[in-house]
């Protein structure tokens, strides 16, 4: 199924993605990085600790990954054809 949003005009997203994205609990403190970092919004934080919403609008730009400070978030490029496209490449 391909997925559009008004909020990223000229944006789809291709569904069979998976679970591209894995937080390691043991590892996050809770920093809140990863929330302001995010533009599709994907995370949210629970009890001091990082937590996937939803990858349904991730644009796949790995910040999340880059910015955690605690190495806890894991970042696979998900399998080719699916996932994030836009108009623009
Ligand atoms: S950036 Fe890393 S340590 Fe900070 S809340 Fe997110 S997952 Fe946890
Ligand atoms: S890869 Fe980018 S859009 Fe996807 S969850 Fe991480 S910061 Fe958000």
């Amino acid at each position: 199924m391909v997925k559009t949003s008004k909020k990223f005009p000229g944006v789809k997203w291709i569904e069979g993605t998976g679970e591209f994205i894995k937080i390691d609990i043991k590892k996050c403190t809770g920093c809140g990085s990863c929330t302001k970092v995010c533009l599709a919004e994907c995370f949210q934080i629970v009890d001091k600790k990082a937590e996937l919403m939803s990858l349904d609008e991730c644009m796949e730009c790995a910040s999340c990954w880059y910015i955690c400070p605690e190495d806890a978030i894991d970042f696979f490029w998900p399998p080719g054809g699916t996932g994030y496209k836009s108009n623009w490449g």
